[in-house]
């Protein structure tokens, strides 16, 4: 907001900066990549999973992420969630600059703007479906008795009030996604990133959690990234991007 962003970035000031203005009007970016590449070390050689990535995401968008395994759909995904730095280029969330974040602001970031869902779920099988949704609570400064009536708020909402007590091996595939959707709004975060959240659902559930995404994205605003091989589900975006070779194309214009 101060133009300091320009200046030579500092590693840890990001943690100071971080709330990216949400200001309504639609056109501000919530993201700004400019020339991201990543690459991982292999035993002989260099894969380059992300090449010259430069991508604009306003705030308030839907963003559907498609293209080939390996094409860099989840690096790119880990970039925009603040789990992994790139080797070159920078990635901006609002006014902070995840590229030179410390360890610790990006662990700041995530808690406070980010909330992931994932095609296998990823609850902990022995804890209750409540209990899942409190892990998103993961210093503890939330007293326990406000982490536990947020918990059971989050999961009301996405329609499992009465199954707060059950474990994951006890419900469906589509509730199990919806308890992971509960656990990622859990901290009211301003981006929702989803890695192929349908992909281990029939059709029918599909459609169920693409609606549920769909509705919570509307009604709060959210900034919504769904990585998926699906055409169904990226037909439901707004904007629809192709990722190929670690290069990301247009599929669609921008709503
Ligand atoms: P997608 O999600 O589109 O299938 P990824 O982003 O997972 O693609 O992977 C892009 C490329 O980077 C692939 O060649 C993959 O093998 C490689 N890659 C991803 N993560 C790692 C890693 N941690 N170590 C080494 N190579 C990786
Ligand atoms: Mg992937």
């Amino acid at each position: 907001m101060t133009g300091a962003g320009a200046a030579a970035p500092h590693p840890t000031a990001a943690s100071d900066t971080t709330h990216p203005t949400t200001a309504s009007g639609g056109s501000s970016p919530m993201y700004t990549l400019t020339a991201v590449t990543k690459t991982y070390a292999q035993k002989k050689h260099t894969v380059t999973a992300l090449d010259g990535v430069d991508l604009e995401i306003p705030a308030g968008q839907m963003v559907a992420i498609q293209g080939p395994t390996g094409g860099g759909k989840s690096t790119l995904l880990q970039m925009l969630g603040a789990l992994d730095r790139p080797t070159s280029g920078t990635v901006r969330l609002g006014d902070a600059d995840l590229s030179t974040a410390g360890d610790r602001a990006l662990a700041a970031v995530r808690a406070r703007e980010i909330g992931f869902v994932f095609q296998g779920f990823n609850l902990i099988p022995t804890l209750t479906a409540a209990e899942n949704v409190e892990t998103a609570f993961a210093d503890a400064s939330t007293p326990r008795a406000e982490r536990r009536s947020r918990a059971t708020e989050a999961l009301a909402a996405v329609g499992l009030a009465e199954r707060a007590d059950h474990l994951p091996g006890e419900l469906s595939g589509g509730q199990q996604q919806r308890v992971a959707i509960a656990r990622a709004l859990v901290g009211q975060p301003t981006v929702l990133l989803a890695d192929e959240p349908t992909g281990s659902l029939d059709e029918a559930t599909r459609d169920e959690i693409m609606d549920l995404l769909e509705s919570v994205w509307r009604e709060r605003g959210l900034t919504l990234v769904i990585v998926t091989h699906d055409s169904a589900v990226a037909r439901r975006a707004q904007r629809r991007l192709r990722i190929a070779g670690g290069t990301v194309s247009e599929l669609q214009p921008a709503a």
